[in-house]
């Protein structure tokens, strides 16, 4: 029998799961799409769980795309899952899920089985207070607990370590901009292995151009568009959240894949869509230059996107020269791995190893 590591990773309609052995070096890994509702994503990570048979699983690890007021990985006890309960509201359609399969687990291997919360929002708990609020009245940002948290936490910490060890550098020792281009898109500005700003905020809708998600926009379109088509605040919310980025401006799909091969056909809307999205990366990029004040050693590019568009990676770092982008500053493909973030994080914090 042998001790193994599981970890579940709940995603609005999907479970991956994954196994690692007690040194970190993984055993397989898996998804179940149809999940939407959490009982079926509990279900689904029972069902997980019975199939181990004979494996040992002394440790568990979940990843929360929402820490709420949490500011570090953790070992799950009733004040996390209840600091995890209280973000449920910021992240309504990844935090219940991932709440359900941590209870159903519980309830299949009991409680003497450690399990971790791994945040997608603890990579970003180092970002500086200029950059951590948005310039609103400090009585309202107070009252509601408005502030930028930051996510794809694992994935950014992913490209941090690739870019370590394809540098050559300890991990401490790195100044980075990582992209995270997938369907949901985020860069992060990163000096000495730390976080010190990201392009998402309060919520995963601000920043860079998405395959559904505007971005940042000016704010006033949530009033502009409520008045005009009859709509609440909410409803605006949504089509920025769900009609908008590639899918809004190309009219045609959120897959850059089909973007792509659409732009490459005349297709003007497509490459519209195209340019805008490279045109946002670019500038999130020249900002995280000038915030660093210091050296930049890569741009990471990571995602479905970052790590297999050619054309898109070119696009972005295109005409840099004079900044040292491909001299001074390296330009890397980085392979995301999530799981074996977490694998680390349970190891850490379950004491397994
Ligand atoms: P998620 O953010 O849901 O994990 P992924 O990281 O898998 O998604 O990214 C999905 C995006 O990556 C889609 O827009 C898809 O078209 C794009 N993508 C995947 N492979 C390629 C490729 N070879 N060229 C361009 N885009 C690609």
């Amino acid at each position: 029998m042998a001790d193994v590591i599981a970890l579940f990773n709940a995603g609005s309609s999907s479970l991956k799961h994954a196994l690692y052995d007690r040194d970190g070096a993984a055993l397989g890994s898996g998804v179940i799409e149809g999940t939407a509702e959490p009982g079926a994503q509990a279900d689904a990570a029972a069902e997980v769980l019975g199939e181990l048979q004979s494996e040992g699983v002394v440790a568990t690890g979940h990843r929360v795309v929402h820490g709420g007021d949490l500011s570090a990985h953790s070992l799950i006890g009733p004040e996390t899952e209840a600091a995890l309960e209280r973000a449920s509201v910021l992240a309504p359609l990844h935090n219940p899920p991932a709440l359900a399969v941590i209870r159903r687990v519980r309830e299949e291997l009991g409680t003497g089985v450690p399990a971790v919360a791994a945040l997608d929002t603890a990579f970003f708990a180092s970002i500086p207070e200029n950059a951590r609020h948005y310039p609103i009245p400090r009585d309202l940002a107070e009252k509601h607990g408005i502030r930028r948290y930051g996510f794809h936490g694992l994935a950014h910490e992913s490209m941090l370590r690739h870019t370590a060890e394809v540098l050559e550098k300890p991990a401490e020792t790195v100044n980075a901009i990582t992209l995270q281009l997938g369907n949901g898109c985020s860069a992060a500005l990163i000096k000495h292995g730390q976080a010190v700003d990201m392009s998402m905020g309060m919520t995963p809708l601000e920043g860079l151009m998405m395959g559904t998600r505007s971005g940042s926009v000016d704010p006033a379109l949530v009033a502009i568009l409520a008045d005009g088509e009859g709509l609440d605040a909410d409803e605006v919310v949504a089509i920025l959240n769900s009609r908008s980025g590639l899918l809004g401006v190309s009219g045609l799909s959120a897959d850059m894949r089909e973007i792509e091969d659409a732009a490459a056909s005349g297709d003007r809307p497509a490459a519209l869509a195209l340019e805008m999205f490279v045109y946002r990366v670019r500038l999130q990029i020249g900002s995280f230059l000038a915030a660093a004040g210091e050296e930049i050693h890569a741009i990471v590019f990571g995602g479905g996107i970052g790590e297999n568009s050619d054309a898109v990676r070119a696009a972005v770092v295109s005409g840099l020269a004079h900044l040292g982008v491909g001299s001074a500053i390296s330009v890397l493909a980085a392979p995301v791995d999530e799981m074996a973030v977490m694998a680390r994080v349970v190891k850490d914090l379950a004491g397994t190893a």
